[in-house]
């Protein structure tokens, strides 16, 4: 049995997209489960549209989802050069060998050159769905090199699979005819051909193909609206295989319940609200640091300026956000002053009195989560001495600290505003309604 090697082709014309995330997680999780390695090679065939630039972003995006290559452009490997714009004399060779052999042609008039594609069915052996038969006539004669000498993506993506000894390649239904024109060619070119395996289509809410251009979200945009990458990853893991399961579930659960055998035979409906779900499960399982650190560094991009003590105290009070932009919304209320004085009721004004009293006994600048428990339960007994509600005490510190009626429970709230800054704000408040 040979190793276990799968690629993930990107092609840098633009960021990475939900669809390209799907296949290169299929890939990475079938990898991983048998102990296999990932190449990463640059599907740059389109000269005129492909960026280097890109290229970074895309890894970039790649990497925040989680996923890891043991070879490819930066990384160097005994199969490089791993940019096929760099392996051009390689694919003219194998041109070269077709028009020699009779199996490709000249067309009068340009350089092109192109495959004469056989005209019979050609079985594609699917590792999920078995034989799937792509007729004669689905694919005609196409173009190996180009009038300026330079490959096709099916030339250059057939040889490169064959001498990088890509063992599986799993990839989007989409490419069906792809791979009956990669076959033919390996076989002409007598190369060993991958393992291929299809993926199916991801489809909108709606039902209708999810394209670059139609409205599909890209992973930074994904990353932008603050989903954690665990939850991306999740959701198109389940996507792909639907045999992983439908629980929230890490890299190592999902490589381990991940068959190839099983992927999903679709349409596999891409639905936010199932992102969301998982998205929340997720930030509920990350240890409250962690998230804290992920708050902390959501918040720095916005330029909100915030200390290492109120993130540790917001942070198991973040737990039940959707979303790090949900997360980092309820921390910012908290963090930043209120920007207008809030107006309050005159018991809610008395009790703010008060909590500025309590507070002001404690020397601390931030209070632990106990002791914020322990000075709210002491101000609700003192309110209580003074006929004043629960709700009116909560209430009035809550929009003192805030200016909002809403939000983390009030102990998060009190541990994580610093004390000067409490009373600060307190004062202001009460000033204001004089
Ligand atoms: N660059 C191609 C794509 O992103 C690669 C397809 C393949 O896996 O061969 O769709």
């Amino acid at each position: 049995m040979s190793a276990v090697r799968v690629r993930f082709a990107p092609s840098p014309t633009g960021t990475l997209h939900l669809g390209s995330a799907l296949a290169a997680v299929a890939n990475f999780l079938f990898a991983r489960r048998a102990g296999g390695s990932v190449v990463l090679r640059i599907d740059d065939t389109d000269a005129a549209r492909s960026r280097r630039a890109l290229e970074s972003v895309i890894r970039q995006d790649a990497e925040w989802l989680g996923l890891r290559f043991d070879e490819g452009p930066t990384d160097g490997g005994p199969y490089g050069p791993y940019r096929q714009s760099e392996r051009q004399p390689l694919y003219r060779e194998h041109a070269q060998r077709l028009l020699a052999a009779g199996q490709a042609y000249r067309e009068d008039g340009t350089d092109a050159v192109h495959f004469r594609m056989p005209q019979r069915d050609v079985t594609v052996p699917d590792a999920a769905r078995g034989d799937v038969r792509v007729p004669a006539g689905a694919v005609s004669d196409f173009v190996l090199l180009r009038s300026d000498g330079t490959a096709t993506y099916s030339l250059a993506t057939a040889v490169d699979d064959a001498l990088m000894e890509v063992s599986h390649v799993i990839r989007g239904e989409d490419h069906l005819t792809n791979t009956a024109r990669q076959l033919v060619l390996l076989d002409a070119l007598e190369l060993r051909a991958p393992r291929y395996a299809h993926t199916a289509l991801l489809v909108g809410e709606d039902g209708t193909k999810l394209s670059k251009r139609h409205d599909a979200p890209s992973i930074a945009e994904l990353r932008g609206a603050g989903y954690p990458s665990e939850a991306l990853f999740n959701y198109l893991a389940q996507l792909a295989c639907p045999a992983v399961g439908d629980e929230p579930a890490l890299l190592g659960a999902l490589a381990a319940r991940f068959e190839l055998s099983h992927l999903s035979r679709g349409p596999s409906r891409f639905d936010l609200g199932r992102l969301d779900w998982l998205s929340q499960e997720h930030l509920k399982r990350l240890n409250a640091l962690e998230l804290a650190r992920r708050v902390g560094a959501v918040l720095e991009l916005r330029g909100v300026a915030v200390h290492p003590a109120q993130l540790t105290a917001l942070g198991p009070g973040l737990k039940g956000c959707h979303t790090l932009v949900e997360a980092s919304e309820e921390a910012e209320a908290v963090v930043r002053a209120p920007r207008t004085t809030p107006r309050l009721e005159a018991g809610e004004l008395d009790a703010v009195r008060l909590f500025a009293e309590l507070r002001a006994g404690w020397p601390e600048p931030f209070l632990d989560l106990d002791d914020a428990t322990q000075l709210i339960g002491d101000l609700k007994r003192r309110g209580a001495a003074a006929s004043l509600t629960a709700r009116q005490v909560q209430h009035g510190v809550r929009l003192a600290l805030t200016g909002r009626d809403r939000g983390l429970q009030l102990p998060y709230v009190v541990a994580a505003v610093e004390r000067d800054d409490a009373l600060g704000r307190a004062a202001a408040t009460v000033a204001a309604a004089a």
